[in-house]
């Protein structure tokens, strides 16, 4: 059976426990925006890592990546044709590499998860225009979620909107529920066909997350055993952010202070 039409059961978030998510997803929106200033032309990638640390434990919070499935760090950093899980390092950022920053914040013992890809330095059309997509893309599939969609209406949003733009959804690794672990139940796969899958209520939280690439969707794992590249080593980007779904839609949990969201999104 698909991702995409497996109803899968799991106990709802409280209102209170979500007053707990928004704090650790405020303190990794602020986290982001903080690293992604930051992002120039020499700088390693282990440079940024140290402000996402530095950054997350001034307020009061924890790194959720460091030691989570054994990862080193406290932020995944992709560059390039990196799509996600890649590990700081000595690695010098260059001009107009597209650079995919993705962290997770725990506070009080409840967790956020977000990232988003952004230029360093002046890069190429190309680059620019597949971040851009890939932002409207989440913002597509955050506008379903909200109660009476099915979870696979997320995904289908992302899809077709990506694909009409040229690009391709990455299908090896999906979005997923949020709360006290990184990684809850449901899946949220970035395509499929609409109306499968749990139904959403008010008091899921859901991490979506579509990873875009410019070339074929098919994507690997490296000898590191942990950095995700494209089979086709073109570029991929990438944006997550954790979304509860409430009475009234969706709410984004990890917005960014600077961030700059279309008209009529949550
Ligand atoms: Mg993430
Ligand atoms: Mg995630």
């Amino acid at each position: 059976m698909s991702v995409t039409t497996r109803v899968e059961s799991f106990r709802l978030k409280r209102p209170q426990e979500i007053d707990k998510m928004r704090v650790a997803g405020r303190i990794l929106g602020a986290c982001l925006s903080e690293v992604a200033a930051a992002v120039k032309p020499g700088l390693t990638t282990l440079d940024l890592d140290k402000v996402a640390e530095t950054f997350i434990r001034d307020h009061g919070a924890i790194p959720g990546f460091i030691g989570y499935n054994g990862f080193p760090n406290s932020i995944c950093i992709s560059v390039n044709d990196e799509v996600v899980h890649g590990i700081p390092g000595k690695r010098v950022l260059q001009e107009g590499d597209l650079v995919s920053l993705d962290c997770g914040v725990i506070i009080d013992g409840w967790w956020s998860d977000s990232g988003y890809s952004v230029a360093c330095g002046e890069a190429s059309p190309e680059v620019l225009r597949l971040i851009d997509v890939t932002s409207q893309a989440l913002e597509r599939g955050i506008a379903m979620a909200r109660p009476g969609n099915h979870i696979s209406d997320i995904g289908h949003a992302v899809q077709t909107f990506v694909e009409g733009e040229g690009f391709s959804v990455v299908r090896q690794f999906v979005g997923h529920g949020i709360g006290r672990d990184m990684h809850e139940p449901p899946q949220v796969p970035n395509y499929g066909r609409p109306g499968f899958g749990n139904v959403l209520k008010p008091g899921y939280v859901l991490a979506i997350e579509p990873m875009v690439n410019a070339g074929r969707p098919e994507v690997h794992i490296i000898d590191d055993q942990w950095t995700v590249v494209t089979d086709d080593r073109r570029l991929s980007s990438y944006a997550e952010h954790t979304v509860a779904v409430t009475e009234h839609g969706p709410e984004v949990l990890t917005r960014r202070p600077d961030e700059r969201v279309e008209a009529g999104a949550a």
